[in-house]
């Protein structure tokens, strides 16, 4: 019986995978660099037995294909590798042995759980009706990121449906979760420089006050969000950085510098805020005699579940964990490139929680002290033969006439 074997065979495979993890979190590579990242994602597809292999797929990329015997549709999986420039302060005996660079966000996790479907799927290639492409992507972490560069390059040109997953700590341990329509924002970042005419702290008849004028800024903004936006429709706007002065008492500074983030999920709250930011920044500064450059880089698009597919691994994953095991989860402000993927085609972008208390994994993406516990790689591997099984296996007549009238 297929899935029930494939099962088998990657819960065989987890000490591999499980050193597969542990050799790419030892040796993480950033954004853009990962170079001996790929070499090892391309020499084990190579040591599997896959023949059909794409590298350099839209700069960095790695795409390999597990052809079935027999037609059917072709189902993308997609597993980020980049690491992040943080230095690592977990002290685990396989931290990294590249200073200032960390695998801090678990794509060590999404790549080596995928390498081991794809490992143990090969000896299985003739059950399938139909195709699996594995995706391993560069540079998640750094606009543009490398998920529009491989879709750019026609990545899902022959790909009916797309998945991916990423892990979630400090969630903890035991739970996959879902998220249909939007899941995660957009996030964008801003800069402003006011330039006001400094001078002496006795006399601001004769000056232009920048702390003043951009303490107006960021007041006035924060109507964008509670005065301009749909208030059914999210969006975040925040000033992360205000900079003015050199610490004197005695002296109007001269200019002031401000920064922050927008996060949005609906396109049409992006756009205004994008324009509000500019305008109003523009209008403040000529009320007060100053002058201003804003600067607005959008990052990712939102991310957007479809909703078919989403329905389907909720549904899929809770026949095969059972209803315990799966969660709906609330949409998050975070960013992911996965989204340029599911711009392109359907699929959806679920989480495995990888958290632990008791063996101190506690700590959120990004930190220095980052983990996940490794069992969750085992878990989102079976998630994914769950949807090999679902597409790419000819179900008995009842089976398939059961899901016909779900459908
Ligand atoms: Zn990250
Ligand atoms: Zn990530």
């Amino acid at each position: 019986m297929g899935y029930e074997n494939w099962e088998k065979a990657l819960v065989e495979n987890v000490e591999t995978t499980i050193s597969w993890r542990r050799h790419l979190h030892e040796h993480p590579e950033p954004s853009f660099e990962e170079w001996n990242t790929r070499a090892f994602i391309a020499e084990k597809l190579k040591s599997f037995g896959y023949e059909e292999i794409e590298e350099g797929v839209g700069g960095g990329g790695i795409v390999a294909y597990l052809r079935g015997s027999k037609p059917g549709p072709v189902i993308g999986f997609r597993a980020d590798f980049d690491a992040l420039r943080i230095h690592e302060e977990t002290g685990l005996p396989f931290a990294s042995k590249n200073p200032g660079v960390m695998h801090a966000c678990g794509h060590d996790g999404h790549t080596a759980g995928l390498l081991s479907v794809a490992k143990v799927m090969k000896q299985y290639e003739a059950e399938l009706s139909g195709t699996v492409k594995f995706i391993f992507q560069h540079a998640e972490e750094v606009l543009p990121g490398g998920g529009k560069s491989m879709v750019d390059a026609g990545v899902l040109e022959d790909v009916d449906y797309i998945y991916g997953l990423h892990l979630r700590s400090p969630l903890e341990y035991g739970k996959v979760t879902y998220c249909s329509g939007y899941a995660m924002a957009a996030p964008d970042f801003f800069e402003i420089k006011i330039q006001g005419k400094g001078g002496h702290a006795a006399y601001p008849h004769a000056t232009v006050d920048s702390v003043v004028v951009a303490s107006y800024v960021v007041n006035q903004l924060q109507s964008i969000i509670s005065r301009q936006k749909d208030p059914k429709k999210s969006g975040v706007l925040t000033f992360s950085t205000f900079k003015a002065g050199d610490g004197a008492n005695n002296v109007i500074a001269d200019t002031a510098l401000l920064k922050g983030t927008v996060r949005t999920f609906a396109p049409e709250v992006r756009d205004l805020i994008e324009e509000k930011i500019s305008t109003m920044t523009k209008q403040i500064c000529e009320a007060h005699d100053a002058t201003c450059e804003v600067q607005y880089t959008r990052g990712y698009p939102a991310l957007y579940n479809h909703e078919a597919e989403t329905a389907l691994i909720a549904d899929l994953f809770t026949e095969t964990f059972g209803e315990e095991t799966v969660e709906e989860t609330p949409l998050r402000m975070g960013g992911e490139d996965f989204a340029y993927f599911l711009q392109e085609k359907p699929g959806s972008f679920f989480f495995v929680n990888s958290g632990n208390a008791e063996k101190g994994i506690v700590y959120p993406h990004h930190h220095p002290k980052f983990d996940f516990d490794e069992r969750a790689l085992l878990l989102g591997g079976k998630c994914f033969l769950s949807i090999i099984d679902h597409y790419l296996t000819e179900k008995e007549t009842s089976k398939a006439e059961a899901s016909v009238t779900v459908g």
